[in-house]
């Protein structure tokens, strides 16, 4: 949304819910409740929708989004489904059953949204409101907690309002949220299925269904994203406010730094973090040895971009 814009709070009828869908398939962001907390929502297959997300909530780092889907058939075109997973998704889809899967290549959702990682969230959302935009939408939805970064997650519009006022044109009400409580997240990697988060759905009820579940560690890679983008640097040395390059580096530019790949010739940080994570799996496939970064400003999206460098320059 531009400045001086207002934040509309809409009952979500059938005319709101209309509405919501054309703005998001303009790439605009709306808060849309599910029966967990209300969510910050935009078109997960558009980058720079998805970077708004991350510009809106204050994010200082690209930690991944759970992307919603309005039915389990429809996770088939992001993820690989092992048996494990199936049984999951038909015992409590659609419901706060998040699961994290290997992610498909031909998944259409931005590189933004799992911030660059092999693995991807997703969750099949049992509400009205959610499950009618996704419907008219007709492509999925990243959306995490719409809060302002640090802030409790909203569980009524007000809450919404309260937090992100300016920051996101529409906010459809439903009135207060079922569960309160967060997705539990259970990820599903080599036939082996792990508790990543505890939430709405009780580790029994999960047992039932998985055997004995593993609570993965704060060290585990797959459970801590953050570890697992320590890790999941570029397999290449890369170095950071680089004014030019040498003939072995891939230079990724910003601004007025061409380079060989320009995350935003016009210095537009939403358009460089939805081009992030592809330009540096590009850097990596090019045949160089080294990636160079030209300097990124340190202000709104570019702290979270400059975190993400960071990481990959440095890997712990
Ligand atoms: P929120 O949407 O705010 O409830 O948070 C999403 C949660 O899902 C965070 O804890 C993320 O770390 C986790 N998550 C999302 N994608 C992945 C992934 N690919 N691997 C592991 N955890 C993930
Ligand atoms: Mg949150």
């Amino acid at each position: 949304m531009t400045a001086g814009e207002t934040t509309r709070i809409r009952l979500a009828d059938m005319a709101a819910i209309a509405e919501a869908a054309a703005l998001l398939d303009a790439g605009e962001l709306v808060a849309i409740p599910t029966e967990t907390v209300y969510g910050l929502a935009a078109d997960a297959t558009n980058g720079a929708a998805v970077a708004r997300i991350y510009a809106a909530k204050g994010r200082p780092s690209f930690n991944p989004l759970i992307v919603h889907l309005p039915n389990g058939e429809a996770a088939r075109g992001h993820a690989r489904m092992e048996p494990l997973a199936q049984a999951l998704a038909a015992r409590f889809w659609p419901g706060p059953l998040t699961l994290v899967l290997p992610r498909l290549e031909s998944s259409p959702v931005a590189a933004l949204v799992t911030a660059g990682l092999p693995t991807v969230a997703l969750r099949v959302p049992a509400h009205r409101a959610m499950q009618a935009v996704l419907a008219a939408l007709g492509r999925p939805l990243a959306a995490p907690s719409a809060n302002r970064s640090g802030r409790l997650s909203p569980t009524h519009a007000a809450h919404v309002r309260e937090s992100l006022a300016g920051r996101v044109p529409l906010i459809l009400d439903a009135g207060p949220t079922s569960a309160g409580l967060e997705s539990s997240i259970v990820s599903v990697v080599d036939g082996k299925a792990r508790l990543l988060r505890q939430g709405a759905i009780s580790r029994e009820q999960l047992e039932e269904v998985t055997g004995p579940l593993e609570i993965a560690e704060d060290a585990d890679p797959v459970a801590a994203p953050g570890m697992l983008l320590n890790h999941y640097a570029p397999a290449l040395p890369l170095r950071l406010n680089a004014a030019s390059a040498d003939a072995r580096e891939f230079l990724i530019g910003f601004g007025a730094v061409a380079g060989d790949a320009n995350l935003s010739p016009s210095g537009d940080l939403v358009e460089a973090a939805a081009n992030l994570f592809d330009f540096l799996h590009r850097a990596q496939s090019s045949g160089r040895t080294a990636i160079a970064v030209a300097p990124i400003p340190t202000h709104g999206l570019g702290a979270a971009i400059n975190d993400r460098l960071k990481r990959a320059a440095a890997p712990l």
